[in-house]
């Protein structure tokens, strides 16, 4: 009797036609890969966990509607322009025309731009809500996007309801040029307005949430949380490397270092998320703390919600 035997050639050729057609045969959006630790999650599992790796707790991008489904009152959310779609004044072309762009993206995402605005309830409360979408050209911030931040705030002092932004985006938009650079100013000229009028503003850093929304109304909230391990900052390391001629630390720009330096107030799973926004929303409005549908079935833990004063 032998002991040991050589597998037989269909189970280790990995490109027999056999192999790969049993391959073929498994539907592609049946699982998720985690890019970070490799660990292979069936979809509806990963779904279930909010797009977060169970195994190495990797916290995935994920759409604009998605992220207002996890942090709102079910059937609350009223979006709101909509249709504002970009022109292009500059006739930007590169490797290929800006409009082409454009269009091609919007095929892809189903959306006009690379933010959803509109208002919604959280636990009840009212709030004017703008998510960003960093599948719709990596989030970036055009005349549209600017304006529809700036609509959300306007709502928000319109209504003296708080105001809440998600972000993740690499910044201002290149091909509008300096009519994107021009959002910076306007969003934060209106950050400063909710700040007079004592409108509560939070902001939610989301992977990745760098410059030029970033050195805007990004960093301006009242309170801002970001997501564990998320890219925060303004430029990118290598760059910064390379102009300080210095080594810069393994964490550097990154939510938990941000945290460290002041520069973020929480960081927070996004399992806890929806709760501590609802939490710190009743906290601003002086209202007290209320009990989440989701947490009557004695789920509810007390997370204490831990400020870093700077
Ligand atoms: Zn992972």
């Amino acid at each position: 009797m032998r002991w040991f035997r050589r597998p037989s050639p269909e189970y280790i050729n990995l490109t027999h036609p056999e192999t790969r057609a049993a391959r073929d045969r498994i539907p592609k959006d049946l699982w998720n890969k985690c890019a970070n630790c490799d660990a292979i999650v069936l979809k509806k599992d990963f779904e279930a966990s909010l797009a977060v790796c169970p195994s190495c707790g990797r916290h995935e991008r994920i759409p604009a509607h998605t992220r207002i489904q996890q942090l709102t009152d079910p059937g609350t959310f009223q979006e709101m322009n909509a249709g504002l779609v970009a022109t292009d004044p500059l006739e930007f072309e590169d490797k290929r025309k800006y409009a082409e762009h454009l269009e091609a993206t919007r095929k892809k995402t189903g959306l006009n731009d690379a933010l959803v605005m509109g208002r919604a309830r959280m636990a009840d409360m009212p709030v004017s809500l703008a998510v960003m979408d960093f599948f719709f050209m990596g989030g970036s911030m055009g005349s549209v996007l600017g304006e529809k931040v700036a609509r959300t705030m306007e709502l928000s002092l319109a209504e003296r309801i708080p105001c809440i932004t998600v972000t993740s985006t690499g910044g201002a938009r290149m091909q509008e040029g300096i009519l994107s650079l021009m959002q910076m100013a306007k969003t934060s000229i209106l950050c400063a307005k909710m700040q007079e009028e004592r409108i509560p503003f939070i902001s939610v850093l989301a992977d990745p949430s760098t410059a030029g929304v970033m050195a805007s109304f990004a960093s301006l909230g009242d309170v801002i949380i970001a997501e564990p391990g998320a890219y925060v900052g303004f430029a990118g390391k290598r760059v910064i490397e390379q102009t300080i001629k210095q080594p810069l630390p393994p964490h550097f720009q990154t939510s938990e270092f941000q945290r460290e330096h002041g520069f973020v107030d929480m960081v927070v799973h996004r399992k806890e998320l929806r709760r501590t926004l609802v939490r710190i929303l009743a906290m601003l409005t002086g209202q007290p703390s209320p009990v989440l549908p989701e947490d009557k079935n004695g789920a509810a833990e007390e997370v204490p919600i831990e400020v870093k004063s700077t």
